[in-house]
């Protein structure tokens, strides 16, 4: 008899979850799940996508992702405080609050697509609702980049309404989520995760130890040019890391036989 480990027996009620609704952000999500299956997640794989995105970003997806999930885009209902911030296209992040839907999962932990996991970091599952890293320009709220959930429509319906009642105060998921789960900051130490699990890319220390990068903020990697000969700052060897990942052929799915797989 084999013996595997507990975490593997629960492996599949759990799911990394992640969104894309333009195509830009469709390439995030690409070498989001590939960098996850690089580093052999044995946990699903979930993206979720708008009606707007192209059937061959939805078949690279397809490629990559477990179950690709297509969802209403659901705008925020405070338009003019977002435009006020010059982020108008954050609307769209309050469609991140479908993946509470997610029921068929128990646990999930939810990824930005501007995201690159660079250790395997199967771990999160052991985190309970909700843990997420602290804000590196806020600490005292947690960035929604990474965050480990429960699927549940309950919870999902008190979001709605939640964001109906109060609206959110940067107009964007972040907002929300730190009101909703207002607290974090001081009720539970073991919902806070470490910050290498959400590392901002610009930031100069530790990024050696690095387990997620997040390239947050208006600029993107597939913004910007892929140039190996930079490697002066962790920004510039994570940018290289992330057009890496871009280039690369589609890991092996962790489990599947060798030489299984599709040669293209
Ligand atoms: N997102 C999306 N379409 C958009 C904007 C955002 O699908 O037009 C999703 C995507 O998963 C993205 C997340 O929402 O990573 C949060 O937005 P973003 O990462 O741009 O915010 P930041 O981390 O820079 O605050
Ligand atoms: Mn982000």
């Amino acid at each position: 008899i084999q013996i595997l480990p507990l975490s593997f027996l629960s492996a599949a009620d759990q799911a990394f979850v992640t969104l894309a609704t333009t195509e830009d952000y469709c390439m995030g999500a690409l070498v989001m799940g590939k960098s996850l299956r690089r580093h052999g997640t044995t946990r699903k794989i979930v993206v979720l996508i708008s009606s707007s995105v192209s059937p061959e970003a939805r078949h690279s997806l397809e490629r990559v992702f477990d179950e690709v999930v297509q969802v209403d885009v659901m705008d925020s209902m405070d338009r003019t405080h977002l435009s006020w911030l010059g982020r108008p296209e954050l609307g769209v992040t309050l469609t991140k609050l479908q993946c509470w839907m997610l029921i068929k999962y128990k646990k999930c932990v939810f990824l930005d697509a501007d995201t690159l996991v660079l250790q395997n970091v199967d771990d999160l599952f052991e985190r309970e609702e909700l843990s997420a890293a602290p804000d590196a320009g806020w600490p005292d709220c947690f960035n929604s980049g990474v965050f480990v959930f429960r699927p549940s429509l309950h919870t999902h319906s008190r979001l709605l309404a939640h964001a109906a009642h109060y609206g959110c105060f940067d107009g964007g998921d972040q907002g929300l989520l730190n009101s909703f789960f207002k607290d974090w900051a001081v009720k539970d130490i073991s919902k806070h995760l470490p910050f290498v699990y959400n590392l901002s890319s610009i930031q100069s220390k530790f990024g050696h130890q690095a387990k997620i990068v997040h390239f947050l903020g208006a600029v993107k990697p597939w913004h910007l040019r892929y140039d190996q000969s930079n490697k002066d700052s962790y920004l510039d060897q994570f940018l290289n890391m992330w057009w890496a990942e871009y280039r690369s052929q589609m890991p092996p799915i962790s489990g599947e036989v060798d030489g299984n797989q599709d040669s293209g």
